[in-house]
């Protein structure tokens, strides 16, 4: 097969390299990709949102499967184009893929189809949010309904702090994003991300992983696109995912299948474990970057053929992934100053250095600059490593860490720290 990965993040890199070594792969191109991602592909300078050039490139080059790394292609009707062309596309269609981009769409769905959820109301102006608030006790969670990247929730402690929240987003602190606003009961519990693939109405597992959105260490700090992630998560035990599988992930595919949008792709579930068993927190409609490039790690097989089957209705008969039993967990180097005011064009070297001993440095917001390899944007690489524990994966991602010179750049010095914590004891 000739194949177009969209995107240029690190998770594009963990796929690339996966699909490059596929042998059902015969040729793979990146659109636009990034300097890691050449190693594995050949890159076309084409934007990922860039739907009219993309669609253009896979009818001249003869593309027979489009893998779709990114949300906001898919929410803008990617896969439904491509489709409609009769090429296989990795990423579900439009519709679908509003159970990543309104949570309002998402919440409606749990509650027709009985998935653990929290308890919610949509609003569409201050006046009803500030109303609906009093239903709720405190901490309460104020969601904008549209795209934010990951920065549309807010966790109130206090009623001034949801009054504000509210007025804020309706304000317009998210744009658009921010025209309906979901009130939320808030949910304790450990925080776990599950993935499935859906060919439209076969599931199939794909496993866990737990990641760390504070920019600090201890989950201190903004939150941001994620600092770093380990997989398996052991918290979600096989029970636990069987549950998920059951509550969640088939009732999700069986109602988008029902309603005439069925999912196709990977569905990335954020999940609570709370007392009552797991709840869905929100779904996201691709992988997730870091936990795609601890996912990647672990896989072994033919990735282009699992996926393609997944994009064709074929998952019913296609070979289950087969994870390596051993951890892999992934630091995130970012550029100082991120996630508010990332430093741009700081040089990075020692990549191959960090590279010895099977630890892999994939690529997020690289360039090339001259002959070296620059930080271009907030999260900059992500090294990943493994080991027969969380704790030895850890040890040696930090130890690729520090041989990497990246004078401009940081990252967190505690990835993985509950489960080294639980392996501790
Ligand atoms: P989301 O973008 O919906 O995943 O929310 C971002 C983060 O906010 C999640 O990873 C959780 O840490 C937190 N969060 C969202 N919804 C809730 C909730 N209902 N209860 C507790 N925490 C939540």
């Amino acid at each position: 097969m000739n194949i177009l990965l969209v995107g240029s993040g690190g998770r594009e890199h963990a796929l690339s390299w996966q699909l490059a070594q596929s042998p059902s792969c015969a040729k793979l191109y990146a659109a636009p990709g990034n300097p890691g991602i050449e190693a594995h592909a050949e890159c076309v300078a084409t934007a990922a949102d860039d739907l009219d050039g993309l669609i253009a490139f896979c009818t001249e080059r003869g593309i027979d499967f489009v893998v779709v790394g990114p949300e906001a292609p898919l929410v803008a009707g990617l896969a439904d184009r491509l489709r409609a062309l009769g090429i296989a596309t990795f990423g579900p269609g439009a519709a679908a893929a509003r159970l990543e981009g309104s949570k309002g769409f998402t919440k409606d769905l749990c509650a027709r189809a009985g998935i653990p959820t929290a308890a919610y109301v949509r609003c569409t102006s201050a006046d009803e949010a500030l109303a609906v608030l009093g239903g709720f006790s405190i901490p309460v969670v104020i969601k904008a309904d549209g795209l934010a990247a990951g920065k549309g929730v807010v966790i109130a402690e206090t009623r001034e702090d949801a009054d504000a929240a509210i007025a804020d987003m309706f304000d317009g602190a998210f744009g658009s994003a921010g025209a309906e606003v979901v009130i939320e009961e808030f949910m304790s519990g450990e925080e776990a991300s599950f993935f499935a693939l859906s060919d439209g109405s076969n599931v199939m597992a794909f496993g866990s992983a737990q990641d760390h959105k504070r920019v600090g260490d201890g989950d201190v700090g903004p939150n941001t696109g994620g600092m770093g992630a380990y997989s398996p998560a052991p918290v979600l035990t096989p029970d636990l995912e069987a549950q998920v599988m059951d509550r969640i992930i088939r009732p999700t595919v069986a109602t988008l299948a029902a309603e005439g949008t069925p999912y196709v792709g990977v569905l990335f579930a954020g999940l609570m474990l709370t007392g009552a068993g797991p709840k869905l927190i929100e779904y996201n409609a691709r992988f997730g970057d870091p936990e795609c490039q601890v996912l990647m790690m672990r896989y072994a097989g033919d990735l282009a053929a699992l996926l393609y089957a997944a994009s064709t209705g074929a998952l019913a008969s296609a070979t289950p992934p087969a994870f390596a039993s051993d951890y892999a967990l992934t630091v995130v180097m970012a550029a100082n100053g991120y996630p508010a005011t990332p430093e741009k064009g700081g040089a990075i070297h020692g990549i191959a250095d960090a590279e010895s001993g099977g630890v892999r440095v994939f690529h997020a917001g690289t360039a090339r600059g001259g002959d070296q390899i620059v930080a271009a944007g907030g999260r900059v690489l992500n090294v990943t490593a493994t080991g027969r524990s969380v704790t030895e994966a850890q040890m040696r991602a930090y130890a690729a860490v520090d041989k990497l010179d990246f004078p401009t750049g940081f990252c967190r010095r505690d990835i993985g720290w509950r489960e080294v914590a639980r392996e501790a004891e």
